[in-house]
């Protein structure tokens, strides 16, 4: 495994740090190496002592051990190489030549501006074989036109047999166990419809603010770093038709219909059915934070998101008129990402207190990851009153096992050669067709981002936006 970047904040936090998970494991092969690549300068002994150091500070302490950490550095490797530099390449080359037979991956954890040229210097220098694989970070792209254009580059060089499109919460443990709640038991099938399903709300909230990072984030914003990948993604899994198999193009074409069947947005539309909104000062857990405009790297008066909420709408038998909600935001109040399946209230309540409330399956997927599905029940006494109650699935209770951070499942997937989890390109650009008019009219739109309060849950036309249908987030996560 090739680590274009390797010595950046993700392969440091990490890709690094699941490798060495999957070495203690024994997972990876034994003649298994891992070259990291970039253009500082360095000894490979001064690499070693940095992935030790990284690997010690993002490796719970229990884990984390001085032996495994020695057995891990003999399959490590660094070379300096400047990717714009073809002559570079040879270097690589000369700690690769004699092993065509094996898995290749090469991992761009780059700026997408260097995809092309890695892709073509690595070509040039004979190193992409039949068995090589490449694995692309985000973003990919700024819209369809840009990301068409790094898919046909890569696309020259790799086959898409061979391209692997990283979306690291397709990794979670718990999307996979949506995948195996939803397929693998009878149950849930006949009510994930439109006659049993009232809405469906999906949040990944963040508490940090753009960490050092506010150059790149401010030509991005928020609909670009999380809706176009990561809402989208788990939107498809939630959302598509059971597929024939696992098989990666199996369910790919089930998550590109939903995709494909997504209403678009009118101009009207955009004004009504999406929020976009910018923190400014506030507090999170107490301590003041900045308001966007102050962060370092920012443009002034920049008009960039930090919020997005947005009703979307799938336009199929299953799901006609059910409103499927996505937000995402930086500075909120919480850090949170989890899918909530609200269910319809009960056709009559017998009852007569008007207290049921809709059962709700939860998906949360961080900080913790489980399931959770609430429902009502008879409250201890001798009167007939109901209460909430949630029977909680905790699957690492459960198998007491530690859980698998996303990138150790998906870089074990990219050396297996399991597509399934990764993007196809017809899904990307799919999914830039459907979100691009909304950033097209923001662009043109003189109006500004509506203001929230960092450690709030955003702009109050969020809650508007949702309260319209008489329904609210839920945000009382605890309960
Ligand atoms: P980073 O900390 O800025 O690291 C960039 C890496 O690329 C460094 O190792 C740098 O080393 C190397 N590099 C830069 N120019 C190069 C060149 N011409 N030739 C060879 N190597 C070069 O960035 P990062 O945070 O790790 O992110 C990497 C990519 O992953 C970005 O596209 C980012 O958007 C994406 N991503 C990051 C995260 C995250 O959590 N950090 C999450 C999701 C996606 P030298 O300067 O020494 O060459």
């Amino acid at each position: 495994m090739v680590i274009f970047g390797g010595t950046g904040d993700l392969a440091m936090r990490k890709l690094l740090p699941a490798l060495y998970y999957r070495h203690r494991d024994g997972e990876l092969h034994e003649h298994g190496r891992i070259i990291g690549v970039a253009r500082e300068e360095m000894r490979r002994e001064d690499f070693l002592a940095r992935v030790a150091e990284n690997c010690s500070r993002f490796i719970s302490t229990a884990d984390f051990n001085e032996k495994t950490s020695e057995s891990f550095a003999t399959r490590i490797d660094y070379v300096r190489v400047d990717a714009n530099q073809p002559a570079d390449f040879e270097r690589l080359a000369a700690l690769m030549h004699d092993h065509a037979d094996r898995v290749r991956v090469f991992y761009l954890s780059t700026a997408p501006s260097l995809f092309n040229i890695i892709c073509v210097n690595l070509a040039h220098a004979n190193l992409v074989t039949p068995a090589s694989r490449v694995v692309l970070e985000k973003p990919l792209g700024r819209d369809l036109a840009s990301a068409q254009l790094i898919n046909e580059q890569v696309g020259a060089i790799f086959e898409e047999r061979q391209i692997f499109r990283i979306d690291h919460y397709l990794g979670k443990e718990t999307v996979q166990n949506l995948i195996a709640l939803r397929f693998g038991n009878a149950l849930f099938e006949p009510l994930w419809t439109r006659a049993w399903v009232r809405d469906v709300q999906i949040t990944l909230a963040e508490q940090v603010g753009v960490e050092g990072r506010g150059e790149f984030y401010d030509g991005t914003g928020a609909a670009r770093d999380m809706v176009q990948n990561h809402l989208l993604q788990l939107l498809c899994i939630l959302a598509m038709e059971p597929p024939g198999s696992i098989d990666p193009d199996a369910v790919r074409d089930e998550k590109i219909k939903v995709l494909r069947a997504l209403k678009p947005f009118t101009a009207q539309d955009i004004l009504n059915k999406t929020v976009r909104g910018q923190y400014r000062a506030g507090a999170i857990e107490g301590k003041p934070v900045p308001g966007y405009l102050e962060e370092p790297g920012i443009a002034p008066n920049s008009r960039t998101e930090t919020f997005v909420a947005l009703k979307a709408e799938i336009e199929t038998w299953r799901w006609a008129d059910v409103p499927f909600y996505l937000r995402t935001g930086k500075r909120l109040a919480e850090r949170l990402a989890e899918i909530v399946v609200n269910f319809r209230d009960v056709p009559h309540d017998i009852f007569g207190f008007g207290t049921t409330e809709c059962n709700r399956l939860v998906i949360r997927l961080q900080p913790d990851e489980g399931v959770m599905l609430y429902l009502m029940a008879k409250a201890p006494g001798d009167e007939m009153r109901l209460r909430p109650v949630h029977l909680n699935l905790d699957f690492a209770e459960t198998f007491k096992t530690r859980q698998w951070d996303a990138y150790e499942r998906l870089l074990m997937d990219v050396i297996r050669g399991r597509l399934t989890l990764f993007m196809r390109r017809d899904e990307l650009d799919e999914a830039w067709r459907w979100i691009e008019p909304i950033l097209d009219a923001w662009e043109s739109q003189q109006d500004r981002p509506k203001p929230y309060t960092a450690g709030s849950w955003g702009p109050a036309a969020s809650s508007s936006l949702i309260g319209r249908a008489g329904f609210s987030w839920r945000e009382d996560t605890d309960s």
